[in-house]
């Protein structure tokens, strides 16, 4: 280790993570956002909910002769599922939005069923075409990348979108939590429609027919013309991940799957293996750091599990190498090959500088997510 290695004093963030500084306590300006965001959002306050409730009064205002009032993303895991609840307990008419990979584990699908009928939510599921599906992640795979499941994440805020435009919906909820997640170091995840389709278009075999990809004019169609808002309640209330669990599984017979991000195998190939093996990256620390942020789990206890080997589920690299067609020869060769980015490939990053200002209104109004502004808006260093 370098003399001028450093963890902060508070989470378990040390100088390995882009773009980090301290105070002069110790503390890192990861803390630092996540501190200012409970401000911002009087999370867990009266006042933070006080500032919810308003904007339910608006959405159910807004939505009277509507089937629905809102969107809520689904994606079988603890948060998303959580939420659903919670709308029905705000006394909002939710319709589940869920985008099928064609990768999810049988317990995220059987969450998802469990959830939705005991709740008595209606349930939209979008499935792309699985060979297409397939192609994508083998072209994120032979570009070297890290975003190997950067077309789900896309996929699925794009079905989001577009349930919403086809149910005449305004409101998408999303089950992010800043708390139990963290925030993410800027520039280690990057992703956009252009990204997906640019790496697809150099390395992918099949034609993109059904993988729902959101362009930048889509964007703005679904952000101006239709003025759908996302929302992100589990920013004003207190919110556990624990918690959340135990209702769950009382509530609705939900099972756990084990770790986070595991209820999807695209998911868990890119956080056990992908990263881990081609990029050095071991992301656990993001969740690892909010616990120790929170007092969820004593912080001496959060560095022991992030300083312990990653548990690789068994018979995954298998699976992704049979299911993606690459052989053993091939794959030596992906993970020993060079590690690109998302600046070796066309995006629209420097659209979206350019366009910041304009962002920056329509996040203020919560027209889109302030993440995005703060993510995509600036120069990553
Ligand atoms: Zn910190």
């Amino acid at each position: 280790m370098k003399d001028n290695f450093q963890i902060c004093s508070r989470c378990i963030y040390d100088s390995r993570v882009p773009n980090i500084s301290f105070d002069e306590e110790g503390v890192c300006n990861y803390c630092h956002q996540v501190t200012g965001l409970e401000e911002t959002f009087k999370t867990g306050t009266p006042e933070g909910e006080a500032e919810l409730q308003k904007i339910f009064a608006q959405i159910k205002e807004e939505s009277k002769n509507k089937k629905y009032d809102c969107i809520v993303g689904v994606s079988g895991g603890t948060d998303s599922s959580y939420l659903l609840i919670k709308a029905l307990e705000w006394g909002l008419r939710p319709l589940a939005v869920h985008y099928d990979n064609t990768w999810n584990s049988a317990i995220a699908t059987e969450n998802i069923r469990k959830v939705t009928s005991t709740l008595n939510v209606d349930l939209y599921t979008y499935v792309v075409d699985n060979k297409e599906a397939d192609d994508i992640f083998r072209s994120f795979l032979l570009a070297g990348v890290p975003e190997f499941d950067a077309s789900t994440d896309l996929g699925f805020v794009q079905t989001l979108r577009k349930a919403a435009a086809k149910y005449n919906v305004k409101y998408i909820l999303e089950g992010h939590s800043f708390r139990e997640e963290g925030v993410s170091p800027i520039g280690k995840n990057y992703f956009d429609g252009m990204y997906v389709k640019s790496i697809h278009d150099k390395y992918g075999k099949v034609k993109m027919k059904t993988y729902p990809l959101m362009t930048f004019f889509q964007f703005m169609k679904w952000t101006l013309f239709y003025r759908q808002k996302y929302i992100r309640p589990l920013w004003y209330i207190n919110y556990t991940k624990a918690d959340a669990k135990k209702v769950l599984k009382e509530k609705t017979g939900w099972e756990d799957y084990g770790g986070h991000h595991l209820e999807n195998r695209s998911a868990a190939y890119v956080h056990t293996l992908y990263l881990p093996h081609k990029f050095k990256m071991d992301m656990r620390n993001l969740a690892l750091a909010a616990l120790a942020r929170t007092g969820g789990m004593p912080r001496e206890e959060a560095l022991l599990k992030y300083n312990s080997p990653i548990e690789e589920p068994e018979g995954l690299e298998e699976y992704v190498k049979k299911r993606l067609n690459i052989s053993d020869e091939e794959y030596v060769k992906i993970m020993n090959g060079p590690q690109r980015s998302f600046r070796d490939f066309k995006t629209y990053k420097k659209r979206f500088e350019r366009l910041r200002p304009m962002f920056y209104l329509l996040a203020k109004v919560n027209i889109i997510p302030r993440s995005f502004y703060l993510k995509y808006c600036f120069p990553i260093k």
